[in-house]
């Protein structure tokens, strides 16, 4: 098949990261094009659930020229960043091609085919932006066909309506857990299971902390010195999660169980706990099947990276995945940069 449209680069995925990839492409004479699967632009932002406050502040969530409205004190709520994304893609007039579903990436005479549901695309580079919310992550547990409830992933929960006076889990010691924990418990019985005792972030101290904390260890990492790993699942208490905390609901939490029942869960020790609804807090794994073709994803579904550039095939870079792909890459403040450094790259491979 003769490919249909031929472009200096590809980017798969025009959620923040994609967008991101484009401010600094436009900046060059090479040919783009963003394809998106979404049918509105937005991104992942678009699914999370209605209340969701970002845990980083309006100024610390910002993509590269422009800033989000807010200041440092003002956590944006969904919305805000969903809309703050729209108007970003507008501002730059990035070529953003949607709904655009990318099947397939296959590597022939130093060129990429990108199969999609739109027909065949030839790019010489590829930037893969597409997210983590497409691959949900849960846990394998025993029994769970036993179960008789409702289990769903935080990806799937947007509010607590239908869960009053229903005995509901949440499994997850991240913000996400946090923050939907935060909401249920005020609609009905909640019991917080978690891997390990959760870590808050003082009051006061919000997601710039975490954003300083990987800066000071990306810059640590490029002078070759040693660094202290920050856990990025530390919980920013953004409104929500201080309310719980007043209401005692934070403190009741435990430790992962075991297996299912049909009526619940159980623990180790034989104990069981009754429930109706449990709520998997427990992320996402890169969404890269499509990569598939090119034998060159991990036993996890990742791809072995230079920061963003991959190391077992040339013209392909991902961006915006987390620390393996550069230190805060999966933020709104953070995705800059590695955006920056991966266009210098195809620049200097490719030409202006
Ligand atoms: P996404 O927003 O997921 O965008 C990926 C895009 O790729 C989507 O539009 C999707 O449609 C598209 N796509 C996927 N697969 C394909 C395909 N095969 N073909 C074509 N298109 C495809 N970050 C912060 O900075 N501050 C916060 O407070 C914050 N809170 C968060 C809260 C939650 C619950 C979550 C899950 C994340 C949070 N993040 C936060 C992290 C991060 O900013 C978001 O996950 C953000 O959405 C990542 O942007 P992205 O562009 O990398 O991926």
């Amino acid at each position: 098949m003769i490919a249909k449209n031929k472009f200096d680069v590809i980017i798969i995925g025009g959620g923040q990261s994609g967008l991101a990839v484009g401010y600094y492409l436009r900046r060059t004479n090479l040919s783009f094009l963003i394809l998106d699967s979404d049918e509105m632009p937005g991104g992942s932002w678009q699914h999370a659930w209605q209340s969701l406050r970002l845990f980083s502040p309006a100024q610390w969530s910002s993509l590269p020229g422009v800033m989000m409205n807010g200041g440092g004190d003002y956590y944006p709520t969904r919305d805000e960043a969903i809309n703050y994304i729209r108007s970003y893609e507008e501002k730059y007039t990035l070529p953003v091609r949607r709904p655009v579903q990318v099947k397939s990436v296959v590597r022939e005479r130093e060129m990429y085919s990108v199969e999609t549901s739109a027909g065949l695309y030839e790019a010489a580079a590829v930037v893969c932006a597409t997210g983590s919310f497409q691959n949900p992550f849960i846990p394998e547990i025993e029994d769970r066909n036993l179960f008789g409830g409702r289990v769903l992933h935080s990806s799937q929960y947007f509010t607590p309506e239908g869960f009053k006076g229903k005995r509901v889990l949440v499994v997850g010691e991240g913000n996400s857990g946090a923050q939907i924990l935060a909401e249920v418990s005020a609609v009905t019985d909640t019991l917080w299971v978690t891997q390990k005792e959760p870590r808050f972030l003082p009051d006061h101290v919000d997601g710039r902390y975490l954003f300083d904390a990987a800066t000071q260890m990306y810059e640590a990492k490029m002078l070759g010195k040693a660094y202290q790993p920050l856990s990025l699942g530390d919980i920013v208490m953004v409104p929500s999660v201080k309310a719980a905390r007043e209401r005692g609901v934070l403190q009741k939490n435990v430790r992962s169980f075991d297996r299912f029942t049909s009526t619940g869960v159980a623990w180790s020790n034989g104990k069981e706990d009754k429930a109706d609804v449990v709520i998997f807090c427990t992320g996402f794994k890169a969404s890269l099947l499509f990569l598939e073709p090119l034998a060159i994803l991990t036993a996890d579904g990742k791809v072995e990276t230079e920061e963003t550039k991959a190391t077992k095939i040339s013209g392909l870079w991902l961006v915006g995945y987390g620390n393996w792909t550069g230190f805060a890459s999966a933020t709104l403040i953070g995705v800059g940069r590695s955006a920056k450094r991966t266009v210098d790259e195809i620049v200097k491979e490719f030409g202006t």
